[in-house]
C-alpha cells in the first residue's frame, strides 16, 4: 500500500513558488495606487468560475495563474487608497507576513500551553491598556465586532435576568428582558437579541437628535414605563454610527445604567480607536465605564481580516457565561493542557485561527502612537473633505461630520425627492464602474447619501480633491 500525505512532493518547487507568491505580493500591494479601485468582473471570466470539482490534482503554478487572472485582479477594492465605502479596513503586508507563519503553524488559537495562547493574551492585556480600560477585564478576539456584540449582550442577559439562564432557558421564565439603543444601532445588534431568544422587538429603538445621537430623555422614559411589564436589562451606546460616525453620550448612558442597575453595552466596532487619537480622544470619553465594549482590529487599527475584539469588566461575569470543561477538555496540572488561559471558556468557538499574531506583530512594526496619528489623520481628511463640499455649491452635507464619516449628495434643480435619489445612485454606480473612488451610500432621514467612511491609512488629501471632482464630473455627463 503506498502511504499518501498533502505534503509536497517537490519541496524546492514549492519554496520556489512561494517566493514567486511573495514578489507578486510586494509589487501588487506596492502599485495598487496606480490600479483602478475596482473593476466590473467580465461574463467571460464569470463563466470560469463554473465548473465540477476536481477529480485529480493540477500543477501548482497553473492555480495560481488562475488565481491571479480570476482573483487577485478582481478585489474588492479595501487595499486602494480611494475606498471608502461601508467600514473597511486596509491591512498590510507585515499583517500578511503574520497570517502565512500562523497558518503555516497551523496554530489554534486560546487553549492549552503554546506561544499563541500568550501572544493573545498580550495582545488583550495591550487592547485594555490602549483604551484606558479596566486592567483586570477578561477579553477574547473574535471574528469581528458582531461576534463581540453578541458576546457583549449574552453576558448582559445572563448576569441580569435574576435567574440561572444557562440552566433554565429563558423559556423557564416569563420575565420579558428588554434591551435599549439609538434607532442608529448596527444590525449586528439585532441579530445578537435575536439569537439571545429576546426578540427583535424588545430591542427598544430610541429615536436620535439632529446630530444623531440617542435622545436621552426618551431613553429614561422608555426605561420606566417599561418597568411596569418589562425588566430593562442593558444600554447599548453607540461610540461611532455606521450611517454617520455619531457618538452618543457615553457618560450619561452610564449614568442611567447605573441608576437603572442596568448593564451598559459599547459598540465601538471602529469608534473606539479614536481613544488613541492625540487630539480627537475625547470622543471616547466615558468608554471606559462600559461593562463592555466591542470594536474591530480589522476596521480603524488597519488588521487585515478578520479580527475584532470584546472586553467585558467582569472577567468573573464573562467566565460564568460560557466556561465549559468536558471531560475530554479539561486543563491539566502541568504540560501541554497545563496553560492558565483557556479562551473557549469566555465565548462560543472552540478551534479557531491565530489572530492575534499579525495584530501583535503590527503594533510592533509601528508602536501605538503612530496608529493614533493615523486615526486623526482619517478624521482630518474627513473635516477636509466636508470643508470642500461645504465650498460647493452644487453640493450639500446631510449630517453633521463628527469623526470619519462625510454624508453628502449632488444637488440638481428641478428634481423630486425620488429623481433627486436616483440620480445621485447614479452618480456613485459610475463612479464605481470608472474604478475612480469608492465610497458607499445610505439613506438619511428619505435622502440618499453618498457616504465616505475613511479608515483608510493609504489615502492622502489630494484623494479627496480627485473624489469631489469626479462626482462634478459624473454629474455633468448624466442626462436627465
Ligand atoms: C462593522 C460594524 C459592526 C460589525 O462588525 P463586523 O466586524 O463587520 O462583524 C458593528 N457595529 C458597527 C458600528 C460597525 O461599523
Amino acid at each position: 500500500m503506498i502511504e499518501e500525505t498533502l505534503d509536497p512532493e517537490n519541496w524546492e518547487e514549492m519554496r520556489a513558488l512561494g517566493h514567486h507568491i511573495i514578489d507578486n505580493m510586494v509589487d501588487y500591494l506596492k502599485n495598487i495606487r496606480e490600479q483602478p479601485v475596482w473593476r466590473p468582473i467580465p461574463p467571460e471570466v464569470k463563466k470560469r468560475f463554473r465548473g465540477s470539482i476536481p477529480k485529480e490534482g493540477q500543477d501548482i503554478y497553473s492555480i495560481y495563474e488562475e488565481i491571479k487572472e480570476k482573483v487577485i485582479a478582481f478585489r474588492l477594492g479595501n487595499i486602494h487608497p480611494c475606498f471608502w465605502g461601508w467600514v473597511f479596513g486596509t491591512g498590510t503586508l507585515y499583517g500578511a507576513y503574520g497570517d502565512l507563519i500562523a497558518s503555516t503553524m497551523n496554530a489554534t488559537s486560546g487553549d492549552f500551553e503554546h506561544g499563541a495562547s500568550y501572544i493573545e493574551n498580550q495582545v488583550i492585556d495591550w487592547v485594555k491598556e490602549m483604551l484606558g480600560y479596566d486592567p483586570q477585564a477578561s477579553g477574547l478576539i473574535t471574528r469581528g465586532a458582531s461576534m463581540a456584540n453578541i458576546i457583549g449582550l449574552t453576558v448582559a442577559r445572563n448576569v441580569k435576568a435574576g435567574f440561572d439562564l444557562r440552566e433554565e432557558g429563558l423559556q423557564s421564565d416569563s420575565t420579558k428582558l428588554t434591551y435599549y439603543g439609538s434607532e442608529e444601532m448596527h444590525s449586528s445588534l439585532q441579530k445578537a437579541v435575536e439569537l439571545l431568544g429576546i426578540g427583535n422587538k424588545n430591542l427598544r429603538r430610541i429615536s436620535v437628535n439632529e446630530k444623531f445621537q440617542i435622545n436621552l430623555d426618551e431613553l429614561k422614559e422608555a426605561i420606566e414605563s417599561d418597568k411596569k411589564n418589562y425588566l430593562p436589562i442593558c444600554i447599548i451606546g453607540n461610540l461611532g454610527t455606521v450611517n454617520t460616525g455619531a457618538v452618543d453620550n457615553l457618560n450619561a448612558l452610564a449614568d442611567i445604567a447605573e441608576q437603572q442597575n442596568m448593564w451598559f453595552h459599547i459598540d465601538g466596532a471602529f469608534g473606539a480607536l479614536t481613544k488613541v487619537s492625540p487630539m480627537s480622544h475625547h470622543l471616547a470619553d466615558g468608554l471606559e465605564r462600559a461593562d463592555s465594549i466591542a470594536f474591530d482590529f480589522h476596521k480603524w487599527m488597519y488588521v487585515n481580516y478578520a479580527a475584532g475584539c470584546v472586553l467585558v469588566k467582569s472577567a468573573k461575569d464573562h467566565y460564568q457565561t460560557f466556561a465549559l470543561s468536558p471531560d475530554y477538555c479539561t486543563q491539566g496540572i502541568r504540560g501541554i493542557t497545563g496553560g492558565k488561559i483557556w479562551f473557549s471558556d469566555y465565548g462560543v468557538n472552540m478551534s479557531g485561527e491565530f489572530k492575534a499574531l499579525k495584530i501583535w506583530m503590527s503594533l510592533k512594526e509601528h508602536g501605538i502612537k503612530k496608529y493614533g496619528r493615523l486615526v486623526e489623520q482619517n478624521i482630518q481628511q474627513a473635516k477636509y473633505l466636508t470643508g470642500l463640499i461645504k465650498k460647493e455649491e452644487s453640493l450639500e452635507l446631510l449630517a453633521p461630520t463628527s469623526m470619519n464619516i462625510v454624508c453628502f449628495r449632488y444637488k440638481k434643480e428641478g428634481l423630486g425627492k425620488e429623481e433627486l435619489n436616483k440620480f445621485n445612485e447614479e452618480i456613485l454606480l459610475q463612479m464605481h464602474e470608472r474604478g475612480i473612488a469608492v465610497p458607499s451610500h445610505t439613506i438619511l432621514r428619505g435622502n440618499f447619501a453618498i457616504r465616505v467612511a475613511i479608515t483608510n491609512h493609504r489615502s492622502k488629501t489630494g484623494d479627496f480633491d480627485v473624489l469631489i471632482n469626479a462626482v462634478k464630473e459624473i454629474a455633468q455627463d448624466i442626462n436627465v
